[in-house]
Order: C-alpha cells, then sequence, then structure tokens
C-alpha cells in the first residue's frame, strides 16, 4: 500500500476533494479512527455517534465493493490517533495520504502532530478543503480581513462562486451503488435509526427537498409544526453531503438561483452561507474554539449560576410551553427546529441570565447535528455576544413567538400532551387558564420566570 485516504467528518464518496485525489493516486486504502475519548470531551451526543457508525458501516461495504478496504481503528483521543496513524503508515509502507481539512482548533492541532511525524517518515500530506466551497481565508473584505457581518461576506461569497465556480470535482465514476441492509461491523445504541444513512435514500431526500419544498421554505421555514426545512444538517454535519453538492442539485433545477440573493429561492441557499460564515469566523478568530465572547464588551455580563433553572431549562419544566416543547422536541428526538433554537437560547441567556457556554454545551451533548462552528454561531448570535449576533435590547419574547409561530398550538401539544385540551387562545401561557379550571399544578409546570422582570434584568445585566 502506498496511498491511504483518511476519513474525518467528510463521510461522502462524492464532492469529496480529497479522496478524489487519493484515488486518482491509486488508493485502495482508506482510514478512520474512533476516538471515544476525544467525543466526549467534545460533549458529541450519543446520537451523532450512532449516526457515524452506521454511515461507516454504509460506506465501509460502498468502498469494498469498489475495491477499497476501510480500516476502522480505535484510537481513544487525537494523541492516540496521530500515534496509531503512525504506526499504520510505517506498518504498510504509506508514501501518500488525502485528508479534508477540519478546522477548528484540535483538529488542526491534530493534524500538525501528526504532519511532523509525516515529515520524519517521508510521507506526503494532501489536506483538501472539502468541509465548505469557499476555503476560509479567501472571502475578505477590501482590507483583506474576514468579515464581521454577515450580507457583505455573503455578498463576497456569492461573487466569488459566480466568478469561480470554486474548483468542483466531477465524482469518481468507479462508484457503483450498493442494495445496503443496515448491518456491518460497528453497532451503536441505534438511537439515529429514524435518519438513513445510505446514498440512495439520501439522494431521494435532498431530490425531494428541493423539488417539493424549496419554493415554499421561505414562508414555511419558521414553523415548527411543519416540515419546512431540508432536515440535512445531521448530514451536512458529518459530511454525508456536501454544501457544494446541496447547491449543484440545486442549481440544476433553478439555473438562475445564485443571481438574485433576494430572491425567495435564494432564501435556503442563505443559511448554507451562513454555515461557511460560521466555519470561516472559527479560523479567522481561533479564540472562539476555545468558547470566548466574539464581542468582548460583553466579557463583564454577570451571568448567573442557578442549577435549578438551568436543569428546568434542559428539562423542558420553564412553564413556557413553547420553550418546554422545544426543549422535549431535542431531548426526545436529538434535533431541534431552527426557529425553536433560537427561542430556547434566548431564553436561556435572557430570561434566566445564564451563560450561553452552558446552553451551547448541553446542546452538543444532546444534538444529532451538533457541530462546534454553527452551534457556538447560534449561541452567541442569540446571547447577543457573537459576530453580527442579535442587539441586546432584542429579547424573544416565548408567549408571543409561540402565538406567532405555533398559533394553533400543534407544535406545542405535540410535544405537552398535558395541554391537550387547553384552548389555542391559551396554550401559549395557560397559567391563568389552568388555575381556573383548578388544574394548575397538576397539569404544567408554574413558569419560572415573569417574563417582564426578566427582560429587564437581563437589559440590565447587558448595559455594561
Ligand atoms: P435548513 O433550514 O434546511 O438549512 C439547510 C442547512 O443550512 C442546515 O442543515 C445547516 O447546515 C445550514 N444552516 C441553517 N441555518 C443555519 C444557521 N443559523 N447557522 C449555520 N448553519 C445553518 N446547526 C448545526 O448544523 N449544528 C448545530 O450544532 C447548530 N446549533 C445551533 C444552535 C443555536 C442556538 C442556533 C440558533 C442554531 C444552531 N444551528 C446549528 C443552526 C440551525 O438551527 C440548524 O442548522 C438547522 O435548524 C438545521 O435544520 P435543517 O437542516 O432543516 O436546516
Amino acid at each position: 500500500m502506498n496511498t491511504v485516504f483518511w476519513f474525518r467528518r467528510d463521510l461522502r464518496l462524492f464532492n469529496n476533494h480529497a479522496l478524489y485525489h487519493a484515488i486518482e493516486n491509486g488508493c485502495k486504502d482508506a482510514i478512520f479512527f474512533i476516538t471515544e475519548q476525544q467525543w466526549q470531551r467534545h460533549s458529541v451526543a450519543s446520537i451523532q455517534i450512532d449516526l457515524l457508525k452506521r454511515r461507516l458501516n454504509f460506506l465501509g461495504q460502498l468502498l469494498a465493493d469498489n475495491g477499497i478496504t476501510l480500516h476502522i481503528i480505535e484510537a481513544g483521543d487525537y494523541d492516540g490517533c496521530v500515534q496509531q496513524l503512525s504506526e499504520f503508515c510505517q506498518r504498510h509502507s504509506v508514501t501518500q495520504l488525502f485528508a479534508n481539512k477540519e478546522y477548528e482548533i484540535n483538529e488542526v492541532g491534530r493534524d500538525n502532530a501528526f504532519l511532523h511525524h509525516a515529515d520524519e517518515l517521508k510521507i506526503s500530506v494532501t489536506l483538501c478543503d472539502g468541509d465548505v466551497v469557499a476555503p476560509p481565508g479567501t472571502v475578505l473584505n477590501q482590507s483583506g480581513e474576514m468579515f464581521k457581518v454577515f450580507t457583505p461576506f455573503k455578498n463576497a461569497w456569492l461573487k466569488q462562486y459566480q466568478d469561480t465556480h470554486f474548483y468542483f470535482h466531477a465524482p469518481p465514476t468507479m462508484f457503483s451503488p450498493i442494495p445496503w441492509q443496515g448491518s456491518g461491523l460497528l453497532t451503536g445504541d441505534d438511537s439515529s435509526h429514524k435518519w438513513p444513512v445510505d446514498d440512495a435514500s439520501l439522494s431521494q431526500i435532498c431530490a425531494r427537498f428541493i423539488s417539493d419544498k424549496l419554493l415554499s421554505y421561505k414562508d414555511q421555514r419558521d414553523i415548527p409544526s411543519i416540515k419546512g426545512t431540508s432536515g440535512l444538517s445531521p448530514y451536512l454535519a458529518l459530511g454525508i453531503v456536501s454544501v457544494h453538492q446541496l447547491i449543484t442539485l440545486v442549481q440544476q433545477q433553478y439555473v438562475d438561483v445564485l443571481s438574485s440573493s433576494k430572491s425567495n429561492l435564494f432564501t435556503w441557499v442563505n443559511e448554507l452561507v451562513w454555515r461557511e460564515f460560521y466555519r470561516h469566523l472559527i479560523v479567522a478568530y481561533p479564540k472562539l474554539n476555545k468558547y470566548n465572547n466574539f464581542n468582548e464588551k460583553y466579557d463583564p455580563v454577570k451571568w448567573r449560576t442557578n442549577e435549578a433553572d438551568f436543569i428546568a431549562w434542559c428539562e423542558g419544566k420553564t412553564g413556557y410551553p413553547l420553550v418546554d416543547a422545544a426543549m422535549r422536541q431535542l431531548i426526545q428526538t436529538g434535533w431541534m427546529h431552527n426557529r425553536l433554537r433560537m427561542v430556547v437560547a434566548s431564553f436561556l441567556t435572557k430570561h434566566l441570565l445564564i451563560d450561553w457556554r452552558k446552553g451551547e454545551r448541553f446542546f452538543m451533548q444532546h444534538l444529532i447535528d451538533g457541530d462546534l462552528a454553527s452551534n457556538n454561531g447560534g449561541w452567541q448570535w442569540a446571547a447577543s455576544t457573537g459576530c453580527d449576533a442579535q442587539p441586546y435590547f432584542r429579547i424573544f419574547n416565548p408567549i408571543t413567538q409561540s402565538e406567532r409561530f405555533d398559533p394553533n398550538g400543534h407544535f406545542i401539544r405535540k410535544y405537552i400532551p398535558e395541554l391537550e385540551n387547553v384552548p389555542n387562545k391559551q396554550i401559549h401561557f395557560p397559567h391563568q387558564y389552568l388555575a381556573k379550571s383548578g388544574k394548575a399544578k397538576a397539569v404544567y409546570w408554574p413558569a419560572i420566570v415573569d417574563h417582564k422582570t426578566a427582560r429587564l434584568r437581563a437589559l440590565d445585566a447587558f448595559k455594561v
């Protein structure tokens, strides 16, 4: 063996830049490291690990059917990974290694450590930018710096996309689809079983979303009771599909989708660009990887340490139905609708005045799509500490959010069946109604904070 491909969060065969180069160079072996201890340190949710293992089982068989052996090796953490990889390369006389870059600092540290060994072992290492369309550091303002506001970033990103079309690799034609029985070497807890991992199902999910939902995305994406968004985030988080692949698919159906960033159709692509923005940010500002505020102005904010309130939030027992239903969606399914992520993050950081880092970690521990850059970006946006974030004085009112985005209480009733019989008008804050019917305590939790008081407390805390 001379050439090896190292899989990380790029578990796909199509539009996989580094894999393409590896195959061009005669690659017959691929490798993946199971790093349970590292995942634990990074709070990776067990449902995401399960999805990853199921996908690896699929990939292993697909690769084998196409003449490539996937070696899955237990390495513990990233130090173990570097050591095992060096030994593997020596054992198998590897002379070339290909991989796609990961941008988080621990991953960069791991790669730098391996590069050092590779130098000694005379292995040529090629790292590609496979996780993003535009490599970090290539979309810059006129002063050559990273944008601090999303819209000009997006405009520059779009211009670059249209001018260069970036570098798009044709899929390696050697891969033939396989009938997939859903078995394999790795066993997980099967918690992700509702998310298919084979390419045939994934192509269908992408194609259906683009043909059936894209046009209505702008109007429906904020309604949690409707399946109006793509649900592709778990696949993007593990690199099972790529942003480039998705934009290309959209363009096949809507040739001009990128020509006006103000069109309804562009709204979805806009979200994909937010993903790119947050990735560029963690590279331009490494402090984000260490959970520092982007905006240091808010470093002096005095967060409350109230474990009881935090637990009530985690368990969906705040007494605000939309917040509670959202948290139950997260716990029960491993996923949460974007509108609700904003609502619950705002509630934790503003109403409860609890540090965004606690919510950020809790999300990572439970999300199937947990991803440092997007999660950090989303949390710091909601907490107003982030780059191009929500201003601190714009505090979501969880009751009006509920009236606006779940007007008939469909979503609330799905996750809080205790409120099934509460009328639509009262379901958004049912306490008075329940008290009158004499059931308040038995049926639902009392509100842990009063909206108006909590709002004033947050405004005060942020005036630092
Ligand atoms: P769609 O609406 O179909 O969007 C398509 C894709 O665009 C998504 O899959 C995602 O990759 C990307 N995207 C959409 N919205 C955003 C956004 N606001 N920021 C960055 N990328 C976006 N997303 C994650 O993938 N992982 C996280 O850990 C994560 N944590 C978040 C935490 C908070 C507090 C907030 C407010 C948002 C977070 N998001 C995160 C972003 C967003 O909520 C999810 O990407 C989205 O809900 C996934 O559903 P979807 O695939 O149906 O999205």
